[in-house]
């Protein structure tokens, strides 16, 4: 008999959630990451007292009841709405796409105004069925928001061509006829009191966890110990890329400690400008109202510059490119990733495993259906 029924390997939210499930079902569970922190890309350190989010913001928004309630055994969650603003030359315009946007852009006032003024758009444009993000977009919002809040951080962002990209990245944000600046189409917000590496700590209490340990470079040693392994680094790495790499982007961060105690006046400020070389600055105290956990102000405040580029063999992957052509490799890495369930009993899942562009409900929502189906049985 193995000493495990379970190697989860990934301490993210998915192999986290898994962990948790498996455990509490009273499996034997080992959970082994390669960083030295738990919690994937919902890490965050504290600095000068704020939670900063090393990888990455990352606001928790759900519509899944389900998943809302898991969360809730595992951290408090503040009211934090993201309403990020978009600075496109100096001009700062409201986002998502809203009336606050449309007055700014075109000076209408009234619902009817601004639809007026997109249909009138779309039409100029002769899109009907929109075939790319560029048509998605314009068809949504017309050509003005296109090109000034769309168009250059998409490109920047995702270092494509928006006609080269698929129209669902854009249909993540919400378009809106009312004076509503919330970003997300979500029945349940906010961001985990104490922080994200906190709730994911009480996500795995108990469990036997091994950081600094990269499962792909003791493969022998880890395959030998568990009844079943759940894999939540990138599929395609996992089989040494042999069917070639998935596309990835990767993010870099650069993070300045400053002694100011308000640098932007919000927690997300996009730039939608080609010239400015980074897509958003985050400044992430205002994901906490600006205060430490006793309700004091912070006199400083941290400040980080994201800059996308091009995954490479080595770099952090933070985004699959979801488009025909990754579609079609990462379908053909599936087929594999079921032939190594049915030989060793290996399971891929979380935005890696799975090459999906996942947010962290979705995620947890993976994990648990997982979880359910494994473990009842
Ligand atoms: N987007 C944009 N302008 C913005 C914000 C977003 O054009 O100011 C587009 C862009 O294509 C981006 C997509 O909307 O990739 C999804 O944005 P979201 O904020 O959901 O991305 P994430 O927070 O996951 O990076």
């Amino acid at each position: 008999m193995k000493k495990y029924d379970y190697l989860i390997v990934g301490a993210g939210l998915y192999g986290a959630a898994f962990a948790e499930r498996a455990a509490a079902a009273g499996k034997r569970v080992l959970v082994i990451d390669r960083r030295g922190t738990i919690g994937g890309n919902v890490y965050t350190e504290k600095i000068a007292g704020i939670h900063v989010h090393k990888y990455g913001a990352h606001i928790f928004h759900t519509n899944d009841d389900r998943v809302w309630k898991y969360v809730q055994r595992f951290a408090r969650f503040n009211n934090f709405i993201n309403t990020p603003v978009a600075n496109y030359k100096g001009e700062i315009y409201s986002l998502p796409f809203n009336m606050f946007t449309f007055n700014k852009m075109w000076g209408v006032v009234t619902p009817q105004e601004a639809e007026a003024e997109i249909a009138r758009q779309r039409q100029a444009a002769g899109i009907t069925e929109p075939a790319n993000l560029e048509e998605q977009a314009i068809s949504l919002v017309g050509t003005d928001i296109y090109e000034k809040l769309i168009k250059d951080y998409t490109e920047k962002q995702w270092g494509r061509e928006c006609r080269e990209l698929p129209a669902f990245i854009i249909k993540r944000l919400p378009v809106r006829l009312t004076y509503n600046n919330n970003y997300f189409n979500a029945n349940y917000q906010g961001i985990p009191i104490g922080g994200y590496t906190k709730m994911v700590e009480k996500m795995l209490s108990g469990i036997e966890v091994r950081l600094g340990v990269d499962y792909l470079g003791a493969r022998e040693a880890y395959e030998g110990l568990a009844e079943r392994i759940i894999y939540t680094g990138p599929i395609d790495e996992y089989f040494g890329y042999c069917l070639g790499a998935l596309q990835y982007r990767s993010v870099r961060f650069e993070n300045e400690l400053l002694d100011t105690d308000n640098f932007q006046g919000n927690a997300v400020v996009n730039y939608t400008d080609a010239e400015t070389p980074w897509t958003r600055i985050i400044e992430h105290k205002w994901f906490e109202f600006g205060k430490d956990e006793d309700g004091n102000d912070l006199p400083k405040t941290v400040i980080s510059r994201e800059y996308s580029s091009e995954w490479k063999v080595g770099d952090e992957p933070y985004y699959p490119v979801n488009d025909e052509l990754n579609g079609a490799l990462y379908e053909k890495y599936r087929q594999l990733g079921e032939a190594e369930f049915a030989s060793k009993g290996v399971i891929f899942g979380g935005r890696l495993g799975q090459y999906r562009y996942f947010d962290m409900d979705q995620v947890i929502a993976a994990a648990l259906a997982k979880a359910e189906e494994l473990l009842n049985k």
